[in-house]
């Protein structure tokens, strides 16, 4: 873990740039960088960890997947599955059908 100061310049993503840019550090919170302000536009804004904030797209697919989880009830929640599913799950090997 690298000692962050105030001034110090990093790498974080511009939500105004839309890309990764050269930041300065002008907060900082338990050692890390909280605030820092872009060094081409000079937008402030929360450290982002240099990760994109997600998409409208990205945000619409997030809530699309909790329905689908949703619609399929408790088990694909990560509850233990029943014991009756061994019993119809089907077996790996097929049976060789016998010629008569
Ligand atoms: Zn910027």
């Amino acid at each position: 873990m690298s000692d962050h100061r105030l001034g110090d310049v990093i790498d974080d993503h511009c939500i105004k740039c839309r890309r990764l840019t050269n930041h300065s550090i002008v907060s900082i919170v338990d050692l890390e960088p909280a605030k820092v302000r872009c060094r081409s536009c000079y937008h402030d804004h929360d450290y982002r960890h240099e990760q994109a904030p997600p998409t409208k797209k990205e945000l619409k697919q997030q809530e699309l997947f909790r329905q689908v989880l949703a619609s399929l009830g408790p088990v694909a929640a990560g509850a233990e599955p029943e014991p009756e599913s061994e019993a119809i799950a089907p077996s790996a090997k097929p049976k060789r059908a016998k010629k008569s």
